[in-house]
């Protein structure tokens, strides 16, 4: 059976909703998303319902965190499906503002983070990230829910929106939750639907390496000839390139030449016109 889901659009809605929400002493979490949605984003959902009593998700293609050349304008649109996976999983509000409610004529500000945002998507995305930290930052302001949850998908951006958070005091908890996956292991993506079948088929191998080079570098092996070995075996594989592969701090995201601490592996990879990133935890060699 489904429910019905209530959307609103603008700022003053959502913020009349949560309102009336706060006056019942109910807590409040957000799901931010650009649609599209799969069972990671469900999985952030049921997160979400189990630390607060009402849960926003916000659906917004935001256009300040695609370069020139990206695929806003084909990155997949379908409200409606999107709002029945919602009310499936019993989320109660659905927040879809349009880009000029986001951005009004004049908008002119911008949220700039450093540290965290350098190298791996920062360095292969120019002004990704600031486009990420403004359009979060505005999305908590505008909702100011008790927590947000974002997926560990997007490692760099949690750590960001983590930072952004600390950094300008808003009074929201920044919760990470754990990547889902496909049966053989490929991280769930809107951009999965962009991949021909056989690219869809090559695109296993990314998780596959990452787990070997994540069981590598935990017996000790040395980490630079672990990342050129896994470059070599993506593009044998019949990836186009490899925009980094990497481990960094699980924490701070500083390039490690050793794992002293908890680390991660991060990589991004392009197969035909797609751009795949995943990440894993490493743990220090015993
Ligand atoms: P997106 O719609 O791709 O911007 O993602 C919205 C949120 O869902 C972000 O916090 C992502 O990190 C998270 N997310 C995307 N894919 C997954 C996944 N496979 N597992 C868990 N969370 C995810």
């Amino acid at each position: 059976m489904t429910n019905s889901l209530a959307i609103v659009r603008t700022v003053a809605d959502l913020r009349a909703r949560v309102a009336e929400w706060r006056r019942q002493g109910q807590k409040v979490a957000l799901v931010p998303t650009m649609g599209a949605l799969h069972e990671g984003h469900l999985s952030l959902v049921r997160t979400a319902q189990k630390l607060a009593d009402r849960v926003v998700v916000s659906i917004f293609v935001n256009p300040r965190q695609f370069g020139a050349n990206e695929d806003f304008g084909r990155y997949p649109r379908q409200e409606a499906e999107d709002a029945e996976k919602l009310a499936n999983v019993a989320a109660d509000l659905l927040f879809a503002p349009d880009v000029t409610e986001m951005y009004p004529e004049g908008f002119a500000t911008n949220v700039s983070v450093g540290g965290v945002t350098e190298g791996l998507c920062g360095a292969a995305r120019p002004g990704h990230f600031d486009g990420v930290a403004t359009v979060v930052t505005k999305l908590l302001l505008q909702c100011l829910p008790d927590v947000a949850v974002f997926g560990e998908k997007d490692y760099q951006q949690l750590l960001t929106i983590k930072r952004v958070a600390r950094d300008l005091d808003i009074p929201v908890a920044i919760l990470g939750a754990p990547t889902m996956r496909e049966a053989d292991g490929l991280a769930m993506s809107s951009r999965n639907a962009y991949l021909s079948p056989e690219e869809r088929r090559i695109a296993a191998r990314l998780p596959a390496i990452l787990r070997e080079l994540v069981a590598a570098a935990e017996r000790g092996d040395e980490l630079s000839a672990l990342c050129a070995r896994g470059i070599a075996e993506l593009k044998a594989a019949g990836f186009a390139s490899v925009d980094y592969l990497e481990f960094r701090d699980a924490e701070t995201l500083a390039p490690v030449s050793r794992i002293e601490r908890p680390a991660r592996i991060l990589v991004a990879a392009r197969l035909g016109n797609t751009r795949l990133i995943d990440n894993m935890p490493v743990g220090v060699p015993a």
